[in-house]
């Protein structure tokens, strides 16, 4: 689901709990349809045709925190890069190098800054969304509130790395996260602990194709049309939300250890791990108090 393997591990009474994790798969499908429609007449593809479209429900509710981090990281992370991503063919089977003069015109006709607060989107503006750096971690996030509703008491829901822990686990009292080395993914860089959190990471290393020597990856810088280089190969962020999270690390990674950092520490909340390009290792500064505590491999 959401392009990658999800994982849900609760405690309840075995029958609640087989009949909450299905309610819980049943929901992350949901999402997955809103965010990545493939029906013609969804919203998103309403406003990517410029017919406008009134968004609301969980579309609104995702376009809301992923708005929250563009807003927030001057368009570091930006959803309206959609047909850029489409050009590049990541999230399809055929990644490959665009023409530039195409990459151009669609990156001017992208932008956050288009997306008007509180009435998206009205008749006449085309936007072409990619929900696809927030919506997995909205998703892990509706699931457990499922979950929750369900009267599981305790639990995590890790889609393919963005995940979110819930309640208090029985014995231990705290959940470890491994967070992978960028230059051997099958290694840990560290390990993270954490007690009620939700982590997700962004990467070069996961989604990318090779033309000649080089590696293009699906994280794309705004300002270029083109994957981001900014020193950072690997960012791990730990918030209350999964979407938050997830949209933040994106942010972080394409803006670099100096202002990435610096958008964590005004982030209430909000933590990171940041690996770059030659190995090192940066924290945020809370890490390490109020129940969060990473330790390098
Ligand atoms: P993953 O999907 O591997 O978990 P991310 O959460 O970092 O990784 O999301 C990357 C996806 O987000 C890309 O595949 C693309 O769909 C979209 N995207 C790429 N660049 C940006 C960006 N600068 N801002 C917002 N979304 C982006
Ligand atoms: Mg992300």
């Amino acid at each position: 689901m959401m392009g990658t393997l999800v994982d849900v591990v609760l405690y309840a009474d075995s029958g609640a709990a087989s009949k909450a994790a299905g309610q819980a798969f049943e929901r992350i499908l949901h999402v997955e349809a809103v965010a990545h429609p493939s029906d013609e007449g969804s919203p998103l593809f309403a406003v990517r045709q410029g017919k406008g479209a009134k968004v609301e429900g969980d579309l609104a509710r995702i376009l809301e925190a992923a708005m929250e981090v563009s807003r927030a990281s001057s368009g570091a992370f930006d959803p309206t890069l959609g047909e850029v991503v489409y050009l590049w063919g990541f999230g399809r089977d055929d990644p490959h190098l665009p023409d530039p003069e195409e990459v151009k015109r669609a990156l001017d006709n992208a932008g956050y800054d288009r997306v008007a607060t509180g009435q998206c989107c009205p008749e006449g503006q085309a936007l072409w969304f990619d929900l696809g750096g927030v919506a997995k971690g909205y998703a892990v996030d509706d699931a457990v509130r499922v979950l929750e509703e369900a009267g599981v008491k305790a639990g995590i829901v890790n889609a393919g790395g963005d995940l979110r822990s819930f309640g208090v686990r029985p014995r231990r009292g705290y959940w470890k996260i491994g967070v992978q080395d960028p230059d051997n993914p099958q290694e840990l860089a560290g390990v993270l602990e954490i007690k009620e959190a939700a982590v997700a990471t962004s990467g070069d290393y996961q989604r990318y194709f090779k033309a000649g020597d080089i590696r293009y990856h699906h994280i794309l810088d705004p300002a270029t049309g083109y994957p981001a280089h900014s020193g950072l190969r690997g960012t791990t962020v730990i918030a209350p939300d999964c979407a938050t999270a997830d949209a933040l690390a994106t942010a972080v990674f394409v803006m670099g250890p100096e202002k990435g950092l610096a958008l964590l520490e005004g982030w209430e909340d909000a933590e990171g791990v940041l690996i770059a390009d030659d190995g090192t290792i940066r924290t945020t500064s809370g890490i390490g108090k109020g129940g969060i505590k990473f330790e390098k491999r």
